[in-house]
């Protein structure tokens, strides 16, 4: 996902060669304004960021370390703007939200994310179809509440947005709803009769809430139209759609920067379960090629099952993660969404993301791989990892077809994945991430 930004800012780390080398650390400060200018960041945002990093970098003592804490701190400073993160329910229910966005951006697929999501988390949802703007809005809507059964309202005889949310947010509060999404009309460009539609449905059912869609693809331009929505409509937060096609990755840290409302939720791919929590310290961590632990434990956790994710994410801290666990991960993922997203998450296979492109998990010659030589290990072994040696390698390479070669490198790789984890979870996360990088 942020492949650029993130190879850019090892080439920065690696410029500064020796403690308290002004020298480099200039160089690195270049570099890195570069790669951010060139990620989509705004110009200003770039500005303010390298001013804070090089001064902190100075204050900490100059050196790769510091200048990585630096880079994490003020990449987190940047992207936690004041504001919500997540979901928030109101005291009297349903929380009612309604999602804006230009057309194209992805609304009424993220108001079915968002309805997958609530839903998973055993919340009373009702999706309202009051985008009677473009043609197929309603019907794609339906299509999308009985995928992920979740209750919608619709009125294919009525012409009126309003009238269309005002009953739904009265169905919603007679029949106990616990959240009420409200899907309302885009244009491809803003302009007055959208505002004034907008506003007018606002002032008709009060939302809680009101999110705004941002395709991250459009660069400079979300920030710009976050900007005017927020100014005309007043938002509460930005979803960023499409973030897994961005590998910029900079329009997050411009758009919190430049609008100053918090990012809450980001979309990572066309699927349902494709939406993450905006949390900066984790995208921060993805940033910098460090993966995202908790992240991953959570989404599983959502999907599948709780106990089972913390377990995995506590055998993982401890160094005790297995092939049986590997496995089960394995199967776990194509029920939760994109698998580049997944592998950006993942500390030591974030790298990978790139070369992942079109990857179909249940089809990919990687995955059957791994699966085959799992499936030739004794129970014992797939328990243990460290009983691996020359002779059962041998014996598993003729088991599963594949070459010693071939099982090294799969070996190689779980090791390095959950060394990778365990350094990262422990208490010395920066210098796990160092490593990383180096
Ligand atoms: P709307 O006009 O704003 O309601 O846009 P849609 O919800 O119809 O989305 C437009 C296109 O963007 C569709 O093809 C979606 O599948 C796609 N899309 C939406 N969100 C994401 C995302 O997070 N990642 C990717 N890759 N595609 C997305």
């Amino acid at each position: 996902m942020f492949d650029s930004i993130t190879g850019s800012i090892k080439n920065a780390v690696n410029k500064i060669r020796h403690k308290d080398d002004v020298a480099s650390l200039k160089k690195a400060i270049t570099e890195l304004k570069k790669s951010l200018l060139k990620a989509d960041v705004h110009h200003k945002t770039t500005k303010d960021l390298i001013t804070a990093i090089e001064l902190e970098t100075k204050r900490l003592g100059i050196g790769q370390d510091s200048f990585l804490k630096a880079l994490r701190n003020e990449l987190s400073n940047v992207l936690t703007t004041q504001g919500n993160q997540g979901f928030v329910f109101s005291s009297t229910p349903p929380t009612t939200i309604l999602m804006t966005g230009l057309q194209g951006s992805g609304k009424t697929t993220t108001t079915g994310k968002l309805a997958n999501y609530l839903k998973l988390r055993k919340k009373k949802v009702l999706v309202a179809a009051a985008d009677l703007q473009r043609l197929a809005a309603v019907e794609q809507l339906k299509q999308i509440a009985a995928q992920v059964e979740v209750d919608i309202y619709y009125d294919d005889n009525e012409k009126d947005p309003i009238k269309i949310a005002l009953a739904a947010k009265e169905k919603a509060t007679k029949e106990l709803y616990d959240v009420l999404l409200i899907d309302t009309a885009g244009r491809l460009a803003i302009d007055e009769e959208l505002m004034l539609q907008l506003e007018n449905v606002r002032n008709a059912v009060s939302p809680d809430e009101i999110f705004y869609v941002a395709d991250s693809l459009t660069g400079h331009d979300a920030t710009k139209t976050a900007t005017t929505f927020k100014e005309k409509i007043g938002i509460d937060g930005v979803i960023l759609s499409k973030y897994d096609g961005d590998t910029k990755g900079g329009v997050a840290i411009s758009i919190a920067h430049q609008v100053g409302v918090p990012l809450r939720f980001i979309g990572i791919g066309e699927k349902m379960p494709d939406l993450e929590v905006f949390i900066p310290d984790r995208i921060v961590s993805r940033l910098m090629g460090a993966g995202d632990i908790e992240g991953l434990a959570e989404k599983t956790s959502a999907v599948i099952d709780e106990k089972k994710a913390k377990a995995v994410t506590k055998k993982i801290k401890k160094g005790e993660f297995n092939f049986n666990d590997f496995l089960d991960q394995l199967s776990m993922m194509s029920k939760l969404g994109s698998m580049k997203s997944i592998i950006g998450m993942i500390p030591g296979l974030s790298g990978m993301s790139s070369q992942l492109k079109d990857m179909d998990l249940e089809n990919s010659d990687e995955i059957k791989n791994i699966k085959a030589l799992i499936g030739s290990m004794t129970p014992k072994e797939r328990e243990t990892p460290s009983l691996m040696n020359t002779s059962r390698k041998k014996r598993i390479a003729k088991g599963c077809g594949l070459s010693e070669v071939q099982i090294n490198k799969i070996l190689k790789q779980f090791k390095n994945a959950s060394k990778m984890a365990k350094k990262l979870s422990s208490k010395g996360g920066m210098k796990g991430m160092q490593n990383m990088l180096n």
